[in-house]
Order: C-alpha cells, then sequence, then structure tokens
C-alpha cells in the first residue's frame, strides 16, 4: 500500500477499535515487525502509545521517529537484565518484568540513572511454558521483596493467555487475573500499586476489556498480519 491509501485503512481500523474500548483504556499499538511507514500513519490517526517487543528495534525506530516528540514507548516483550539500562533509555513503560532478579536489576539501574520507570508484573494464570511471568504463588511470594524497590514503580499485572484457550476460558483468566490485582491492592503495600491492567491482544481485547483492563496491546487488528 502506498501513502495516503496505507493511512486511511489505518486510520480506519484505529477508529473502529476505539469506538469499541471506553475512553478510560488505553490503546497501545503493537509495532513489531511494522513499517516506519505505518506507524507514522498510527500517529497521524491519533496514536501515541506504541508497544515493543525488542529493545533493539525500538531503538532503531525511535531514531527514525525523533520528529514525533510526544510517544509513550512500552516494551512488551522479556526483557533480559543485561539490557536493563537500555531498556530504560527506550522505553517509559516495562509491561514484561517476569521476575524478581529483573526487578532487582531494574531497580538498581533505575537508581543510577534517577528514572522512576513504570512496570507491570507479567503474570501467569495457567502453567504456559512458553511464556515467561509469574506464577500466582510465585508472585506473592515475591511481593514483599518487590515492595522495597524504590525506583520503579510498580503499577499493575500484565498477562498473555495461553494460545488457543477457549473464548469462556481467555474471560475467566482475565477476571482472575482482575482479582488477583485486588487482592495484592488490598494488602496495602508501601510502594506496590495495582491500578493497571495490562491486557487483551487483537483475538481477545473485547473479553479483556469486560474484565477491566486499563490498557490493551494490539498489534495485527491494527497493522494487518505480520509479515
Ligand atoms: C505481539 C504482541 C501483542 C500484539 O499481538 P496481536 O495479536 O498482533 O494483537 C501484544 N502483546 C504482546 C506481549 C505481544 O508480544
Amino acid at each position: 500500500m502506498i501513502g495516503s491509501h496505507l493511512d486511511e485503512a489505518i486510520a480506519s481500523r484505529i477508529a473502529l477499535v476505539r469506538q469499541q474500548l471506553p475512553e478510560s483504556v488505553r490503546l497501545i499499538a503493537v509495532t513489531k515487525q511494522v513499517s516506519i511507514d505505518a506507524m507514522r500513519s498510527a500517529y497521524a490517526a491519533g496514536i501515541r502509545d506504541f508497544g515493543e517487543s525488542r529493545v533493539q528495534e525500538a531503538e532503531a525506530k525511535q531514531l527514525q521517529l525523533q520528529d514525533l516528540p510526544d510517544i509513550t514507548w512500552h516494551l512488551i516483550g522479556h526483557l533480559q537484565s543485561n539490557k536493563a539500562k537500555k531498556a530504560l533509555a527506550h522505553f517509559q513503560w516495562i509491561h514484561s518484568l517476569d521476575s524478581l532478579k529483573l526487578a532487582q536489576e531494574l531497580d538498581a539501574k533505575a537508581g543510577a540513572l534517577l528514572q522512576q520507570p513504570q512496570v507491570c508484573l507479567q503474570v501467569k494464570l495457567l502453567p504456559d511454558p512458553n511464556k515467561y511471568g509469574w506464577t500466582v504463588p510465585q508472585l506473592i511470594a515475591d511481593l514483599s521483596e518487590l515492595d522495597r524497590c524504590q525506583n520503579i514503580q510498580i503499577l499493575g499485572l500484565m498477562t498473555i493467555p495461553p494460545l488457543d484457550l477457549p473464548q469462556a476460558e481467555i474471560l475467566a483468566l482475565f477476571h482472575s487475573t482482575r482479582e488477583l490485582a485486588e487482592k495484592i491492592q488490598g494488602q496495602n503495600w508501601s510502594r506496590i500499586q495495582m491500578q493497571h491492567l495490562s491486557m487483551g491482544m487483537s483475538d481477545d481485547y473485547l473479553l479483556a476489556v469486560q474484565a477491566g483492563a486499563t490498557m490493551v496491546r494490539l498489534g495485527r487488528t491494527l497493522f494487518g498480519e505480520r509479515g
């Protein structure tokens, strides 16, 4: 697709999705493997939140989008601790914080850089060998250590359902994630906050919103299938 056709196609998809979302839900456009032109079209259509899975891909794109100053960048893929410092330089939000060790590493690096990144804790409500993240018992056990992190702002939970889960079970899983967030919030930690739920991708975002998602992460719905 060329120029204005691309603009129009993406703008109409964004408008359609936006209509389905409550105004309070933040729409994060997931742009892994998406071209700079398509990202510019999304920006022109009002998108200001971009999600990337890899630090390096985001870094390269940010160089090419320097003229667009008001973008918030969200890291949604697994972060290796040796890239923690780099992630802090390129993302305001990290949705995929998935272990205590990584949290502590990121917290130390953030302190040295005087940064306070916003993060979600990635949880697995069902066993899933293909995904990173805390199981519920692991997370509960790690909360007191996580609450000691001084620099990262822990603001909610992120989850990804296992592939091919039936719709009713996906909805149940999103509800359980919300209940987990409420339970943690009710424990009145001194630093941990649970006002955000990052859940919902192209195939399940309406279920996620139904269960109380505050951020949805959409790729294919906005940009089409990835190459
Ligand atoms: C790729 C990805 C998305 C977007 O997926 P779509 O199915 O294209 O909407 C959302 N979240 C994470 C963590 C991803 O890796």
